[in-house]
């Protein structure tokens, strides 16, 4: 499922993926799996675990209206920040 003009995830890229996948979901805590949402196409380390809801839904997604963000006080730097205190 690549697009022509996004570079393959290189191997320490892909096993960073996988893991935030199995992490539960940087907004509301629905545990894992999760999707990988990148705030920048093609960086991959920045990537955020997201429920389906918060990710793609039309009403709470960050790709909607951002109504989970907003109740949650997030933002992508937030999510991303809370992401990584738990990887690293
Ligand atoms: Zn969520
Ligand atoms: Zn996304």
């Amino acid at each position: 499922m690549q697009s022509k003009n996004k570079p393959a995830p290189t191997k320490a890229e892909r096993e960073h993926i996988e893991r935030i996948k199995a992490m539960a979901c940087a907004v509301c805590w629905a545990p894992g799996p999760s999707e990988a949402h990148e705030p920048v196409q093609g960086l991959w380390f920045l990537s955020i675990p997201l429920c389906p809801d918060c990710h793609r839904g039309s009403h709470n997604g960050i790709h909607g209206l951002k109504r989970m963000w907003q109740l949650k006080k997030m933002d992508e730097l937030v999510a991303l920040n809370e992401t990584l205190r738990k990887v690293l």
